[in-house]
């Protein structure tokens, strides 16, 4: 049986990751730091796939929890995908962000993934075989006010993962950044995140982006950018001067 490591599997992306994962004959590894919610999910899995799912709750912010992941990433049985997924992105101007939640969110969606990631290349490189997904965000292409330290991080991302895939070339390893746009989770209340006024239209469901993922690694692309409409302005903004773009992007922050 193939093995996956998912972070944030509690919840929204990660959750889905481990459901499809499940589905497709996956043994997982449950991240989180909800430990009740990956119990509910073990049970479920369990009962409608025969899955073996290992519990393992940590808050990825703390080092000694974090260790303790990248102990697992090393350890038999060998781990075949990580999904890097874990992530948070408060929705507030700079100034008013306490400086011990800044430091939590560059710790999770930056220094536990680029440590799981450390962790778990070698280990894949030696086998000659695995992949690595890194979930980044469609935020990671452009600046987006109110979103100052998140759109950094996820810019982090998709440059460190683009990085990797190069450097992995030939060594039978994949990694792609999977970079959604609006997707329907717990992301949104959880982070105090006001996305009344963003168009259906915009909308991805957590399955589609999943579905989408695993073609992108399947295929060995380095990023995945789900949704038809996001890759149409994505692909719009990479031909604007990013001044214009900045602007843009700050006069419709300030509108919604
Ligand atoms: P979500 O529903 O809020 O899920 C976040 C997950 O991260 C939860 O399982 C949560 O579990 C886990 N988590 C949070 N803090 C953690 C910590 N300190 N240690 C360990 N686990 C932690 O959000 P989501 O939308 O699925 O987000 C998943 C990823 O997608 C994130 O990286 C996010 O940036 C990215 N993304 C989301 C969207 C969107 O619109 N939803 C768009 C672009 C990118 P516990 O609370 O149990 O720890």
């Amino acid at each position: 049986m193939p093995n996956a490591l998912v972070t944030g599997a509690s919840s929204g992306i990660g959750r889905t990751f481990a459901r499809t994962l499940a589905a497709r004959g996956y043994d997982i590894v449950a991240v989180a730091r909800d430990k009740q919610r990956l119990d509910q999910l073990a049970e479920e899995l369990q009962r409608a796939h025969g899955t073996t799912v290992e519990v393992l709750p940590a808050d990825l912010c703390d080092p000694a929890q974090l260790a303790t992941v990248e102990e697992r990433l090393v350890r038999e049985p060998a781990v075949d995908l990580l999904v890097n997924n874990a992530g948070l992105g408060a929705q507030t101007r700079f100034v008013d962000y306490d400086v011990d939640a800044i430091e939590g969110e560059i710790r999770l969606n930056v220094l536990a993934l680029t440590r799981l990631a450390r962790a778990a290349l070698p280990v894949m490189v030696t086998r000659g075989t695995g992949g690595v997904i890194n979930v980044s965000s469609f935020a990671s292409f452009q600046p987006a006010p109110l979103f100052a330290v998140y759109t950094a991080t996820k810019a982090y991302v998709t440059n460190f993962t683009e990085s990797l895939h190069e450097e992995l070339r030939g060594s039978g390893v994949k990694i792609v950044a999977l970079c959604p746009g609006f997707t329907r989770t717990e992301f949104q209340d959880r982070n105090g995140v006001d996305a009344t006024r963003v168009p259906a239209l915009a909308w991805s469901s957590a399955d589609d982006v999943v579905a989408d993922a695993l073609r992108a690694l399947e295929r060995g692309q380095a990023v995945c950018l789900p949704g038809l409409p996001n890759k149409l302005v994505a692909g719009f903004s990479h031909l604007l001067p990013r001044a214009a773009v900045r602007r843009t992007v700050g006069a419709l922050a300030k509108r919604l």
